[in-house]
């Protein structure tokens, strides 16, 4: 993120912050802040409405996925077996990768506890004796943190046996990753805490019905953990009260690129771009054409009254063209070119693909990077453009895992909204601030 501290929404809003009410506090990462804040209400909670109380409870509170894709949370509990005698585990998919997003960075830093209590709501809900964080490798203040917290919750009893007398065996592990962003993808991360290649698995099977070490497995996103803490201590009706008909609860909203205040912001889902924009991030300080509104794998949106008076919710975005995804908002400026943005994009994607697929491997990771940077450098031709498309066409839906569709999000909706500087591009036409930079490298 380009704030050194993140920054929570004002307190002035009709919905206090909860999810970060604790960041910014003295000593927040440690459990006498977090208790005297009422940390470890919700699972106390929890433990008094028992295991299948608390999987409808989340159901009924409306929360979804927030590492991006927005799957029903209570949903993905009840997928769990029953009865079936094997150990059950959960994982905590801290890998946040995605560029734009920075919001569990500071969650995991700034309040360990709430995530462990979140874990902890979860692992009892869903009869986990173990649960896995997945963290990042460059999240090291995180990591940290989160291991002091962990021994923390182990001295007070909140970890290990019987926790607080409800007969519950429950402990945590943090496993750091070695800088992969395919790692954040769920069967890749198995394989990797596996001690494997993190190349992705086949799904089906889904991780509830064979995951980590083949056992009965969920996996949720660091901030759907921490929500989970809040449904439980504040009741499911609280929760579905805020947001849209069908995007429920609080959201971290992250907004960077030329903004006045880039950081996270804790805003009801549903909240318009123009407020996120405006109100709480400063406005842009230069002009701006489009905004990713969720991630870079979000299919881009141009800059419009329109797109800034649109909601930020799964419905919403959906019916706009793009996707939610994990709520990172880069605003793209005026005087950025868009091949050389998207390139930047595609460079990315192509680094990072695991290549155990060919449409991925050779599609993204080879022919996609080449033409960009053909095009960037000033050695477009005509028909380009279409070839690009054509390759496209040729890799959607057909890789082993999301990540080359993912490529395709700002690839296809840049050159849907901005096709003159593509055309521009294939006329060897260099965008301005790269002439020299790149031209003949
Ligand atoms: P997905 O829709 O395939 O799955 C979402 C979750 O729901 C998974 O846990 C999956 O196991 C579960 N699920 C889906 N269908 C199911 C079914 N029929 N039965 C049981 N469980 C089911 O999406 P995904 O590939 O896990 O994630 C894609 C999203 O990840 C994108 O929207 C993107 O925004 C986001 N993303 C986030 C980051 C980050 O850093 N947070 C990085 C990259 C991508």
């Amino acid at each position: 993120p380009t704030a050194e501290k993140p920054i929570t929404s004002a307190l002035d809003h009709r919905f206090a912050p909860t999810l970060y009410a604790q960041v910014g506090q003295p000593r927040s990462w440690t459990l006498d802040t977090y208790q005297r804040g009422g940390g470890y209400q919700g699972v106390r909670r929890a433990f008094a409405l028992g295991p299948d109380a608390v999987i409808e409870e989340v159901k009924k509170s409306g929360l979804r996925g927030r590492g991006g894709a927005g799957f029903a949370t209570g949903l993905k509990w009840s997928f769990m077996p029953l009865n079936d005698g094997k150990p059950h585990l959960i994982i905590c998919n801290a890998d946040e990768s995605e560029p734009g997003t920075f919001k569990d960075r500071y969650l995991m830093s700034e309040d360990p506890h709430q995530l462990i209590e979140g874990m902890l709501i979860g692992g009892y809900a869903m009869r986990a004796s173990r649960g896995y964080i997945y963290i990042r490798g460059e999240y090291v203040l995180a990591a940290e943190r989160l291991w002091a917290a962990i021994h923390e919750a182990r001295a007070a009893g909140l970890l290990g046996k019987d926790i607080l007398g409800s007969g519950f065996d429950f402990d945590l592990q943090v496993h750091r990753g070695a800088g992969a962003y395919i790692c954040g993808e769920e069967t890749a991360l198995m394989n990797s805490l596996e001690g494997l290649r993190a190349n992705p698995r086949l799904k089906p099977p889904f991780p509830a019905a064979a995951g980590l070490y083949g056992l009965p497995t969920t996996i949720n996103n660091v901030e759907t953990f921490c929500a989970a803490t809040h449904i439980l201590k504040y009741g499911a009706d609280w929760h579905a009260g805020m947001g849209t008909e069908k995007s429920k609860g609080m959201k971290l909203f992250q907004i960077s690129g030329p903004v006045a205040r880039p950081g996270v912001y804790e805003l009801p889902l549903g909240t318009p771009f123009r407020e996120l924009i405006y109100d709480w991030a400063g406005g842009p300080t230069e002009d701006i054409k489009a905004i990713i509104p969720g991630g870079i794998s979000c299919q881009l949106l141009k800059w419009s009254e329109d797109i800034l008076d649109t909601p930020m919710d799964y419905e919403s975005l959906a019916a706009a063209g793009s996707s939610l995804g994990t709520g990172g908002v880069t605003l793209i400026p005026a005087a950025a070119s868009i091949v050389d943005t998207t390139w930047n994009a595609v460079r990315f994607y192509g680094h990072e693909s695991c290549g155990k697929c060919t449409p991925c491997r050779e599609g993204i990771s080879g022919w996609m990077v080449r033409m960009y940077e053909k095009l960037a450098r000033g050695h477009g031709q005509p028909g380009d453009t279409n070839l690009i498309l054509d390759m496209a066409d040729n890799i959607g839906g057909r890789s082993f895992c999301a990540l080359a569709d993912a490529c395709l999000g700002p690839v296809l909706s840049s050159i849907r909204l901005f096709r003159e500087e593509y055309d521009a591009a294939e006329r060897g036409e260099v965008p301005r601030e790269l002439a020299g930079r790149w031209r003949d490298a």
